[in-house]
């Protein structure tokens, strides 16, 4: 099943009338596949010339772009799953599932961000809304921290 698809079923069924077990086989999708904003900052950060190699990992973690020479961990973080401030919600139903599963995403964000930082890596964490309405201010701020111009190919 395609990331879209798989939207569109979370849209229609409203997640949380799925079975536990049919939404997390769901969640795991949607967490594992190449999401609309990861390609949408990947598009951006190609039309301003910035290269990287995709599926690189530190440790056992898998940041979504990583820069192993500039020390530089990209995450994309999705509005509802690392629950951002204006985006983030809970659902109605089931509501003590998913206070503990989405509580559970943002302390392990906080420990990835804070463990790659005392192993000297930057961290930007850009949220899913940023790169959905910026993608080229997103990828640009990337280009500042690696030290390089982005007023090539700005065409957007
Ligand atoms: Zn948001």
């Amino acid at each position: 099943m395609a990331h879209f698809e798989i939207l569109l079923v979370l849209e229609k069924v409203k997640v949380d009338k799925l079975s536990p077990i049919a939404r997390s086989h769901l969640m795991a999708k949607v967490r594992n596949s190449n999401t609309l904003p990861e390609l949408q900052l990947r598009r951006a950060m190609w039309t301003i010339e910035i290269r990287f190699r995709l599926g690189q990992r530190i440790g056992r973690t898998q940041p979504d772009i990583v820069f192993k020479r500039a020390r530089l961990a990209i995450f994309i973080d999705g509005c509802f799953w690392h629950s951002c401030p204006i985006h983030g919600s809970r659902p109605k139903s089931n509501q003590r599932f998913w206070e503990k599963k989405l509580t559970r995403n943002v302390a392990r964000d906080r420990k990835t961000t804070t463990d790659l930082e005392s192993a000297e890596w930057v961290v930007m964490r850009f949220w899913e809304h940023e790169v959905d309405q910026d993608a080229f201010g997103c990828a640009r701020k990337i280009a500042k921290l690696l030290g390089k111009s982005s007023t090539g190919n700005l065409r957007q």
